[in-house]
């Protein structure tokens, strides 16, 4: 049985212009970039092209880019050193938003422990939220603005551009969680007024355990894991170069083809948008027009998601519930709750996410499954009998 993945927005497969640009650096340049001798300066010379080949993918200086673990690493330092800075001034708020990926909410909470006060904008139905709003939340004791770029779950993209200028004129930093975006959609950190960006490389055809932080020149960045010199002192440990090979690899190769990219995927994505939506008391979560080329979001009332998901998998497609479900806990998604979706219906979530090696194929296959897993799971369901029977009202 051939494999239908589309949960891209969890991670990518590696393309094979990354392998190919990330081989040689685990054979013949096997150097610390940070030894003297000669192999250790080849190393070191492919490290900053690199630096400046990924610089350029975000319109910035190379001198603006640090390399870290990965998307969740880059979360913490960006808004640890932030919130350190924002302190020794005597400013101890930061705003946010109420969906933002855990790397981002869990840092949060643990600063709050600290003595932190966070502001979490509520989101939309649709899942935005406006840069006024954010300028009302901005306070002056207001150290940081840290807002995603695009949503993980529903899809959504946020006016980073319009955010940023606000809180330019405040003077607050902003720090963008771009992870979802870079490499999918149009990011320029000059035009959109952004002075921190993560980005991780596994969600655009990298490696996992690699990303960057852009943090703009004249913006204070603490360092986060202490050692050695590395990262111009802001972060230790010897670098990951083959990681970083592939990394700039598939940045450079996700942002040419971006356009083309963006196109096919999201033709399949209104495909599928438009049959799923045929299903009865079923729902599209996000704005459907600023939303992620790759990203569909559905919720179908009387089923669980993750009964949804096992189904599917048995069916040799891969997608993602979007909920919290792999965390242990039954809650469903903090990101669905906090678009307002009542816990219920918020239960019965998937999430399709696509990548370019989708076809029109994958996507008769995925409209044939679903429509037969959720009526099977229906007629199961002591709930949906109750709904049908007019017991409970539908709610969608
Ligand atoms: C995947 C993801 C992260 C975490 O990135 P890692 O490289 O896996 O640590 C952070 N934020 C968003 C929005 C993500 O989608």
């Amino acid at each position: 049985m051939k494999t239908v993945y589309v949960d891209n927005a969890a991670t990518t497969a590696m393309s094979d212009t990354a392998i190919k640009a990330m081989t040689p650096y685990l054979k013949e340049v096997y150097g610390n970039p940070s030894s003297l001798h000669t192999v250790g300066q080849v190393a070191k010379e492919a490290l900053e092209k690199f630096r400046a080949e990924i610089a350029q993918c975000l319109n910035c200086d190379a001198r603006e880019v640090y390399f870290t673990s990965g998307g969740s690493e880059a979360d913490n330092q960006a808004i640890r050193s932030a919130a350190a800075n924002g302190a020794r001034k005597g400013k101890k708020h930061i705003v946010t938003t109420a969906f933002e990926h855990h790397a981002v909410l869990h840092t949060l909470k643990k600063l709050e422990k600290e003595g932190f006060e966070v502001t979490y904008l509520p989101v939309h139905a649709d899942g935005l939220i406006t840069a006024s709003e954010v300028e009302a939340a901005i306070r002056p004791d207001t150290a940081l603005v840290t807002v995603m770029y695009a949503n993980n779950e529903v899809g959504t993209i946020l006016p980073i551009r319009e955010i940023g200028e606000v809180c330019r004129k405040a003077q607050v930093v902003f720090h963008t969680d771009a992870v979802q975006a870079v490499g999918h959609i149009p990011v320029d950190v000059q035009a959109d007024n952004i002075d921190m960006l993560s980005l991780s490389a596994h969600k655009f055809h990298g490696p996992k355990g690699v990303g960057a932080l852009y943090c703009r020149r004249g913006i204070v960045l603490n360092t986060f894991v202490d050692g050695g010199a590395q990262e111009r002192g802001k972060r230790a440990g010897t670098e990951n170069i083959a990681g970083i090979a592939a990394m700039a690899a598939a940045l450079k190769e996700a942002c040419a083809n971006m356009e083309k990219t963006a196109k096919h995927v999201t033709a399949l994505r209104d495909g599928l948008i438009d049959g799923l939506l045929k299903i009865p008391h079923s729902k599209l979560n996000g704005d459907r027009v600023k939303r992620l080329p790759s990203n569909i979001n559905m919720c179908f009332e009387g089923i669980e998601g993750e009964g949804l998901l096992l189904h599917l998998d048995a069916r040799g497609i891969c997608a993602s519930s979007g909920s919290a479900c792999t965390s242990g806990s039954l809650d469903p998604s903090h990101v669905l709750l906090a678009l307002g979706l009542p816990h219920e219906v918020a239960h019965g979530s998937l999430r399709i996410s696509l990548s370019e090696g989708n076809t029109q194929k994958d996507a008769e296959e995925i409209l044939k499954a679903v429509p037969e897993v959720v009526e099977y799971l229906r007629n199961m369901s002591p709930v949906w009998e109750e709904l049908e029977k007019g017991e409970r009202p539908h709610l969608i």
